[in-house]
């Protein structure tokens, strides 16, 4: 399966999803479990503290997302992952133009290597 962002964009799947109610508030109840931890806020990338409304959830796995005469958002938390939307972005495009991640590893592997890369460059304030 490939982690490339275009055809995961204009898959239905996905999209659908994504713009659902489900979603919203499955992403409602990710920002409000780690308000519970006590931990600061920040952007898996850049590393940077920002709010709730600041931030995309990343999908590490989608294998909790399942279509059952509606949506159900099963994700576990640990399958989401904090960015600033232009960080999101960063990290679909260093996923994309990687041939390695983007086809010949799993979804999760190949987010965690890329977002890894990702926050090195941007902490040691290089351009990704
Ligand atoms: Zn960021
Ligand atoms: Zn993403």
């Amino acid at each position: 399966m490939s982690n490339r962002r275009r055809p995961l964009r204009g898959n239905a799947y996905v999209t659908g999803y994504l713009n659902s109610p489900v979603w919203f508030a499955r992403r409602d109840r990710w920002f409000a479990t780690h308000a519970h931890t006590g931990n600061p806020l920040c952007c898996a990338a850049c590393g940077e503290t920002a709010a709730a409304g600041e931030l995309e959830l990343h999908h590490l796995e989608y294998t909790g997302v399942i279509l059952d005469g509606g949506w159900r958002a099963r994700e576990r938390h640990g399958d989401l992952v904090p960015l600033h939307p232009p960080c999101h972005e960063l990290l679909h495009r260093l996923i994309e133009r990687d041939r390695v991640l983007s086809h010949n590893r799993p979804r999760r592997a190949a987010s965690e290597l890329a977002l890894a890369r990702l926050h090195a460059k941007l902490t040691e304030g290089g351009v990704a």
